[in-house]
């Protein structure tokens, strides 16, 4: 009896300090991006700091049978939050259902760079993510573009034409709009973020969005939304459309934007990775964080 005491009043501490980190699911398994690489990725600059707890929710492959999804049932109910790192088929439609009322019942969610590109049919997707890329996406009928105009979020705009485009991978400057946002508060304005992917284009639905960060697009000459936060039912959204890939990725900026915006998906605040960054990019140095 004494004994088995003394080793409940041992765990304690540690069943404590899991209670009180954020626990987050990633979804991967089908991406035309090199997900494989880029799920380690995201998982450690979620756990650097020791706010987070990361599982890995694979899919089946591309191409799998029904028999193979029959055994994919992520429990997004027992996460604070929901990452994705997915772009590939549509999923078994009770998966779809859970999802949707995950993060329409007050779940977090975490959407990085292609997996906006998913699920372009999928209409409640398409309002989580506000706007996305590719996928059979179509500006006239699939809503409007959304960037901005000397810091004014512009999200009328039904000009005719595709969904989704990006030009050569390269460091591009990134400035909030809106520095009061707890996402962005108290960071540089302005930081140059690592050789990426600057998407452009991206149309969708659009509804209760704001944006917090934006890049200008050599392409479409606009400042193209880089940091988006949507509410939908009683959920929060945090997208991303910068992550490309490894390289993109091992930015300090990117980390950073990555923990903060994960944290207010869960809370609406940022208070345990408010913490700046000393090494947090200038407006003219990229900071890479080096594999561990
Ligand atoms: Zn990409």
């Amino acid at each position: 009896m004494k004994t088995n005491i003394i080793i409940t009043l041992a765990l304690l501490p540690a069943f404590a300090m899991a209670q009180d980190k954020i626990s987050v699911l990633i979804l991967d398994g089908q991406n035309n991006h090199k997900w494989q690489q880029t799920t380690p990725v995201l998982k450690e600059a979620l756990e650097e700091n020791g706010v987070f707890t990361v599982a890995v929710s694979t899919t089946p492959p591309r191409g799998a049978k029904p028999e193979a999804w029959e055994s994919w049932k992520p429990e997004f109910a027992n996460y604070d939050a929901v990452l994705t790192n997915y772009n590939g088929e549509m999923w078994p439609k009770a998966e779809q259902e859970n999802f949707d009322k995950y993060v329409k019942g007050g779940g977090a969610l975490v959407v990085i760079h292609a997996a906006d590109n998913s699920f372009g049919k999928w209409k409640e997707y398409n309002e989580m993510i506000a706007v996305g890329g590719w996928g059979g996406r179509k500006l006239s009928k699939d809503g409007t573009w959304l960037h901005a105009v000397d810091g004014k979020i512009v999200r009328d705009d039904t000009t005719e034409g595709g969904c989704g485009s990006h030009g050569p991978r390269s460091p591009f400057l990134v400035e909030h709009i809106d520095t009061e946002h707890p996402i962005t508060k108290g960071l540089p304005a302005k930081w140059l973020h690592a050789k990426d992917e600057l998407y452009c284009k991206l149309c969708g639905p659009a509804k209760n969005v704001e944006v917090q960060g934006t890049a200008m697009s050599p392409q479409t000459k606009r400042n193209e939304p880089m940091l988006l936060t949507i509410s939908y039912g009683k959920g929060r959204v945090f997208h991303s459309p910068m992550g490309h890939d490894v390289e993109a990725m091992r930015c300090r900026g990117f980390y950073e934007l990555l923990q903060r915006g994960t944290e207010w998906a869960v809370t609406g605040k940022v208070v345990k990775t408010a913490e700046v960054p000393a090494d947090f990019p200038t407006a003219d140095k990229v900071t890479p964080v080096p594999a561990p």
